[in-house]
């Protein structure tokens, strides 16, 4: 592999990698040197992801496909695990899966399920990854060193009077969590930082705003006029994964088309 690839002979683990931001990044990483273990719930996604990276032009580092529910602490222990078994390290962890259950509402309507669900998935997942990428990157031959990118959102950090309480609180959990994690390991070579991607293209969203009404009521607040793409978030993904972002660790890293900025949006 070349050597001024920016992810040459890393190795990356990314959940979700089935669909969506997951998948373009796993592409993107891969076009970029590294060995991506692609984790996803769903079996064929997770097989689709390393056929996709094998199909690659000029050749691809090899991938390894690894069924695994985030909400599940054994399945990724078992993901990390693997990973190493099979590439020798962990560089990357990239914790990326996330549920937005159509259940999911405002306080009042909410059901307790739901929001134990949504917090088992989106939160405590993530907290499992950072867990056992951090056991497995203190191990790393050479020393201990990587990097840490957990999935939030834009509404951690702003309101919606289109409420998904759960979703929103399980992000913004993320965000403080990440942080404060970035601290504990910073004298460690560990970087953690949050990815907060705005209203995006992909199944998660799109089947949610399924209405044309529904798409309006957000389109109207995003600046740049359109929903984002999975592959714009993939591209900051690969900036916080690789050594271009050797000196940020702790960050809220936000790919939202300016939304999170915007009082009154262009006309
Ligand atoms: P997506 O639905 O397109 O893809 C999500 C992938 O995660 C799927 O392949 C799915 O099978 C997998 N998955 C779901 N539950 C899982 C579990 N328990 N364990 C392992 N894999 C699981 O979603 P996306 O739009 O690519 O979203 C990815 C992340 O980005 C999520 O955390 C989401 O909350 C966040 N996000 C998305 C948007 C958006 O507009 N799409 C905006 C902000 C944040």
């Amino acid at each position: 592999m070349v050597a001024t690839l920016r992810l040459a002979n890393k190795v990356a683990i990314i959940t979700g990698a089935g669909n969506g931001i997951g998948l373009e990044s796993a592409l993107a990483f891969a076009a970029e040197g590294a060995h991506v273990v692609c984790a996803d719930i769903n079996p064929a996604g997770a097989d689709r992801a390393v056929q996709l990276i094998s199909e690659l032009e000029g050749g691809a580092p090899k991938a390894l496909a690894v069924v695994a529910d985030v909400g599940k602490e054994a399945d990724i222990k078992n993901l990390v695990a693997k990973a190493v078994e099979e590439f020798g390290r962990l560089d990357v962890m990239f914790n990326n899966a996330g549920i937005m259950h159509p259940a999911d509402d405002n306080a009042l309507n909410t059901e307790e399920k739901i929001w134990d669900l949504t917090m088992n998935i989106n939160l405590k997942g993530v907290w499992w990854g950072c867990k056992y990428a951090i056991e497995a990157m203190r191990k790393n031959p050479g020393g201990s060193r990587g990097s840490i990118i957990n999935t939030a959102s834009f509404v951690a950090i702003m309101g919606a009077a289109t409420p998904q309480l759960a979703y929103t609180a399980s992000k913004g959990a993320v965000l403080a969590m990440t942080r404060e994690l970035a601290m504990v390991h910073a004298r460690e070579g560990i970087r953690l930082n949050n990815l907060c991607p705005g209203p995006l293209q992909t199944p998660l969203l799109m089947n949610f705003l399924d209405t044309p009404e529904k798409k309006e009521r957000r389109m109207v607040h995003i600046p740049m006029g359109r929903f984002g793409e999975a592959i714009e978030q993939a591209k900051g993904a690969l900036f916080l994964a690789s050594d271009d972002s050797s000196f940020i660790t702790g960050t809220d890293f936000k790919v939202d088309g300016g939304i999170s900025s915007c009082y009154v949006t262009p006309t």
